[in-house]
This record gives structure tokens, C-alpha cells and sequence, in this order.
């Protein structure tokens, strides 16, 4: 059957063509060798910058809607198809739409001969940034295309690397200044990564906002810095251009070949999101090489959020209460205790407040963990004041708790439930979570005071120190951090600047507690210093109830 296609004449195929293109979104196309003339259904008119949908004088005509950098590799396709070294054609390029901007398609088709003679070429065109409309955008391919690609590529890996570009808050430049505004920026933003590329580096558009290029030409992490500035050049170069419209940054994750040991187009592109992720996260408009360690670490903590997860929806389970004694520092009696909470992980060690605390904040499951802590705390308050009635429980509040919950009027419901008057707690918050004039911290403070809840600025003299604070927060107490402790034992200028700390924070009559003491020694040099309270290891390290009773109450 075969043999007899040259008996088929392109006036019929045009025929064909014209009663086919109503059911059909792609082109059907015929080119006719013999006569130089093309034929492509004739709603291509309506999406390409061709002349018509017929025309001759073909190679010449192309010039006019084919991309101009594809064109080469166009004509040598052609060429090899003429002279019969090529039987099929299959090629991606990019043809011009009605705004003249670049469309990638697939072209495709068939050359049919007559012995050696070509014909004519019979075919089909399609849109590749059909299936993903976003690509057209920016005029590149997209993340199915880079997976094709990546498919070929040899492994292990040539030398090289893979550089996932992102831009910061893009959803920003959507939100501020429109859909079609942030269209363009991402068309620009792909003209000046294209700009600063060479041709033997790839450039996909793999989601909506990050792009990523290829380079397996040997280069290392070195290399891919220096692309990522010049990058960074151009796109404040157009930032510059359309005079500060919209100003955004780009931030870049590097993934040198030599990292890799998974090959799969899924793993590698897991390792490349995490670079782009870890140079956002480190303050964006910035790159970030690739490193194990940090991978294995945030794998690490992956795997904690998950097991913080499954704690909670089992009420809590894992989860421990342990409680600080705090003492009155001139008296060297008990004054109360802080609530601390620690983590038993389900692999079996027991995992620090540092590490698990900032992720129970990102989660949110802070909320319902503090709840619990609460319960814990107040429960035993409760008992530990049949023997001693003014002890003080103090409770440790994160700022999510007071932002996304209503902690304080939970705070107050606890205590009444359980008997204990508002004035023996004491809500402990973190300076550095602090807002100012955060309309939930003036609520905050207001629902205490009114409640005769004491509240303890925590963590003081950790670098968030504003002394604004103690006019904004009124605080009952400021709790100095063990790390300005340590210094203030260590350095005379430091512990000057304490002394003044503590005797201004007493002039307000305010209390001050010193947390961290470890000796016999640091307690006497503190002493001097005349705080209210006193906190550290070397009155007691934070431990379980049933400890605490037997090491304090009894
Ligand atoms: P923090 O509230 O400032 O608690 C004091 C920390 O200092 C505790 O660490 C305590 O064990 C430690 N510490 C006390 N005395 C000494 C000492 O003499 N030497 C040394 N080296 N350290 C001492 P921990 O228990 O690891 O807690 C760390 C932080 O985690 C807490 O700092 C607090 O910010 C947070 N945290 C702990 N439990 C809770 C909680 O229930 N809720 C919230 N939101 N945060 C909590
Ligand atoms: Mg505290
Ligand atoms: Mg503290």
C-alpha cells in the first residue's frame, strides 16, 4: 500500500485537510516539493503570524513566522528530508502567534516519494504548550519536555550541574499589580535568563514561576554561582528599565552532577526543589549549592514534623511536661516552677524544645499541643498547692498561640476549671516573636491584666531586645536568657551592662528573674546583681512531676 501513496495528489490531500480541520485543534499541513507551495488548515490563521494558509515560495515564507533562532535548525531539517537522509520529520520549535510572540510546537510529517523523487510531506503540528497553556508565557519549554530531555541524558551524569531558578513572591507582583503584569515579568524574566545562557545550556519553564537550566558541558557549583549573578544582573537591569514598576528578585538552587546518585527524573528533581527552597529560605535573591548535610538535616526534620503530627492526633502521646524550679533569689525559697516540654520520639530518644518548638510553630500544632501543656501545668499547680498556696506555675506562650488562637481566655477557663487562682500563673512570652502594636498582643496584655495573670518577657537580652517592649508589654517580669548570663559572667563589660539592666528594670518596678545558673560561683556573682528570681541547673534541671514533688515539695 505503501508504494501507492505518490499516486494520491496534494489537491486531494488539500481536500482532505479542509474537510478534517473543523474536528481537529492541531494543524494538518502538505507540502507540496514539486510546485513549492504549503497548505495547513485554515484555522492556523488564527493563532500564527503565516500569510495565508496557502502560499509558495515555502522556505522563504517561513522566515516570516518561524522563531528566528530555530530557523537554522529548521533548514537543516528540511534539507536532510530533500535529500532523502531523512525519511521523517520531527522537530520542536517555535513558530510566531498573531502578537508575534513565540509558540513552541511539534511539528511532524511524512515525506512521500516517487522512486527517489521527494514529493510531497504530509503532517501534523501541534501545540506543545497546549497541554501546559502556562509555557507559552514565556515562550519556553515546560516540565514534561525537560523530562524527555532528562531521559536522554547518560548516567551517571555528565560533569555539570542543574540550576532551578524561582522567583521571590511572585504571587506578590499577581496580586499587586495583575495577572498580565506578572505574565510579563515572567516573559522577561525568561528573556534575561535566555540572554545570559549559551547554546549548549537547556532552558525549561518548569512551573508556574521557576525555570531551570541544564548544563552537562562540565561545569561546577563555581560556574552555575556566576550564571546566577549574571542572571540577577539582567533581571535588575529590566527592573531598572521599566523604572521600578515592579521590583522582584530571583533565587537559584544549584545541583552540581557529581551530588547525584538517584537518577530518576522524580529524585533529581526532589534535590533541585530543595536547593531553590534552601535559598529562599535563607532570605531569598540568593543561591544555595547544594550540600548533603543540609539535605540529611531537613530530611531530619521532615521526618520529625511527621512524628509531631502522629503525637498529636494521638492526644498528645510522646509529649511530657517536665517542671524548673524557680527560686526567690534573696530568700533561696521556691517561688514556683516553669513548665518545659519535651518530645520522646517514637525512634526513642528524646528530642530538645529548641528543635521541636519552632516546628510545632510552623505547623500550627503548637495550638493544640499548648493546650495540652497547659492542662499538664495547671494540673500539677493544683496539687503542688495543697502544700505550698502561693506557688507559681509559669507557662510558656508562643506568639502563634496568641495570634491564631484565643490562649488567653483558654488560659483563664483552665485555671478556673482547675481551681487555681489566675494570680499563681504567670505567661512567659518570647520577645522574638513579638510584633509591634500587634492588635492581638494589646488584646493579650488587656485579657491578663484584667485577670490578674502575671506575664514574664522571656528570652531577654537574646538580640531582639527592644527596650520599647517594656513600655508597649508592661511586663511583671523579664527573664534574662542564659546566653547574656553566660556573657555577663564572663565579661566585666557585660556584666556591667546587666547590672544597669536589672537596677532600670527595678526602677519601673518590674521584676527580674536570671536564668542559667550552673555554680555555686555564678549564683554568688549574681546575687550582686540583686534579681527578684533565680532559674538554673544548679538549683534544679527541669524534670517530671513526680521528681519535682519528691525534690521540692516534700
Ligand atoms: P525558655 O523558656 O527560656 O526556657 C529555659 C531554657 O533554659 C530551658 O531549656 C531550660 O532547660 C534551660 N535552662 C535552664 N537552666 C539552665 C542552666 O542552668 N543551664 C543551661 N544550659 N540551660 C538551662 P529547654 O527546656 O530546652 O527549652 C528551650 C526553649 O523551648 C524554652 O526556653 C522555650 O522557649 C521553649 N519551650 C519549652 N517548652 C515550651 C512550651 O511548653 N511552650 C512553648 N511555647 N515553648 C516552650
Ligand atoms: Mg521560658
Ligand atoms: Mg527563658
Amino acid at each position: 500500500m505503501e508504494q501507492n501513496f505518490h499516486e494520491i495528489t496534494v489537491e486531494q490531500l488539500c481536500k482532505v485537510i479542509n474537510l478534517l480541520h473543523p474536528c481537529m485543534d492541531d494543524y494538518l499541513y502538505v507540502y507540496d516539493f514539486i510546485n513549492d507551495f504549503y497548505y495547513i488548515s485554515p484555522h492556523a490563521k488564527q493563532r500564527f503570524c503565516i500569510p495565508d494558509n496557502t502560499f509558495h515560495d515555502v522556505v522563504a515564507s517561513h522566515g516570516l513566522f518561524v522563531y528566528p533562532a530555530d530557523l537554522a535548525a529548521l533548514q537543516e531539517d528540511l534539507n536532510a528530508l530533500l535529500e532523502g537522509r531523512r525519511q521523517f520529520h520531527n522537530l520542536e520549535y517555535r513558530w510566531l502567534d498573531l502578537d508575534r510572540q513565540p509558540v513552541w510546537i511539534n511539528c511532524r510529517g511524512y515525506v512521500v516519494r516517487d522512486q527517489e523523487k521527494a514529493l510531497y510531506m504530509i503532517g501534523c503540528i501541534n501545540e506543545i504548550g497546549a497541554a501546559q497553556k502556562a509555557d507559552n508565557v514565556s515562550g519556553l519549554l515546560g516540565s514534561s519536555s525537560l523530562q524527555t530531555y532528562m531521559d536522554t541524558v547518560p548516567v551517571p551524569f555528565p560533569d555539570g550541574y542543574l540550576l532551578h531558578l524561582g522567583l521571590d513572591d511572585f504571587k506578590e507582583i499577581n496580586e499587586k499589580l495583575g495577572i498580565e503584569y506578572g505574565d510579563t515579568v515572567l516573559r522577561q524574566t525568561a528573556e534575561c535568563i535566555s540572554k545570559c545562557i549559551f547554546p549548549s545550556q537547556k532552558l525549561y519553564r518548569t512551573v508556574a514561576d521557576e525555570f531551570l537550566i541544564l548544563d552537562f558541558q562540565g561545569g561546577s557549583c563555581k560556574d552555575a554561582k556566576a550564571l546566577y549573578r549574571a542572571i540577577q544582573r539582567e533581571i535588575i537591569h529590566f527592573v531598572e528599565e521599566c523604572r521600578y514598576e515592579a521590583v522582584f528578585t530571583i533565587s537559584g538552587g544549584i545541583l552540581e552532577s557529581s551530588k547525584i546518585k538517584d537518577y530518576s527524573f522524580y529524585d533529581v528533581m526532589k534535590l533541585s526543589e530543595f536547593s531553590l527552597n534552601e535559598a529562599k529560605r535563607q532570605g531569598k535573591n540568593r543561591c544555595y549549592c547544594f550540600c548533603q548535610e543540609d539535605y540529611e538535616a531537613f530530611l531530619k526534620r521532615k521526618k520529625l514534623t511527621q512524628f509531631l503530627r502522629q503525637a498529636v492526633y494521638q492526644d498528645c502521646k510522646g509529649f511530657e511536661a517536665y517542671f524548673q524550679p524557680l527560686f526567690h533569689a534573696r530568700t533561696n525559697t521556691l517561688y514556683g516552677a516553669e513548665t518545659l516540654m519535651r518530645f520522646h520520639s517514637p525512634e526513642g530518644s528524646m528530642v530538645s524544645p529548641v528543635e521541636f518548638i519552632p516546628i510545632l510553630e510552623e505547623t500550627g500544632l503548637i495550638i493544640p499541643v499548648g493546650r495540652w501543656i497547659l492542662e499538664q501545668a495547671l494540673t500539677a499547680c493544683k496539687c503542688i498547692m495543697e502544700t505550698i498556696p502561693d506557688f507559681r506555675i509559669s507557662i510558656n506562650v508562643s506568639y502563634v498561640q496568641v495570634i491564631k488562637s484565643d490562649i488567653i481566655n483558654e488560659i483563664v477557663s483552665a485555671a478556673n476549671a482547675h481551681q487555681v487562682p489566675p494570680a499563681n500563673v504567670i505567661v512567659e512570652l518570647t520577645e522574638s516573636g513579638l510584633l509591634e502594636s500587634n492588635p492581638h498582643f494589646t488584646r493579650l496584655l488587656a485579657k491578663l491584666r484584667e485577670n490578674g495573670i502575671r506575664l514574664a518577657l522571656d528570652d531577654f537580652g537574646t538580640g531582639y531586645s527592644n527596650f520599647h517592649y517594656l513600655h508597649d508589654l508592661r511586663p511583671d517580669i523579664i527573664k534574662i536568657d542564659r546566653s547574656f548570663t553566660a556573657k555577663a559572667l564572663a565579661n566585666e563589660y557585660e556584666y556591667n551592662l546587666l547590672d544597669l539592666i536589672s537596677k532600670m528594670v527595678h526602677t519601673l518596678n518590674l521584676n527580674v528573674c536570671v536564668e542559667g545558673i550552673e555554680t555555686s560561683n555564678e549564683r554568688n556573682q549574681i546575687q550582686n546583681l540583686a534579681p527578684d528570681y533565680i532559674q538554673g541547673f544548679y538549683f534544679g534541671k527541669p524534670c517530671p512531676y513526680q521528681q519535682f514533688t519528691e525534690n521540692y515539695i516534700k
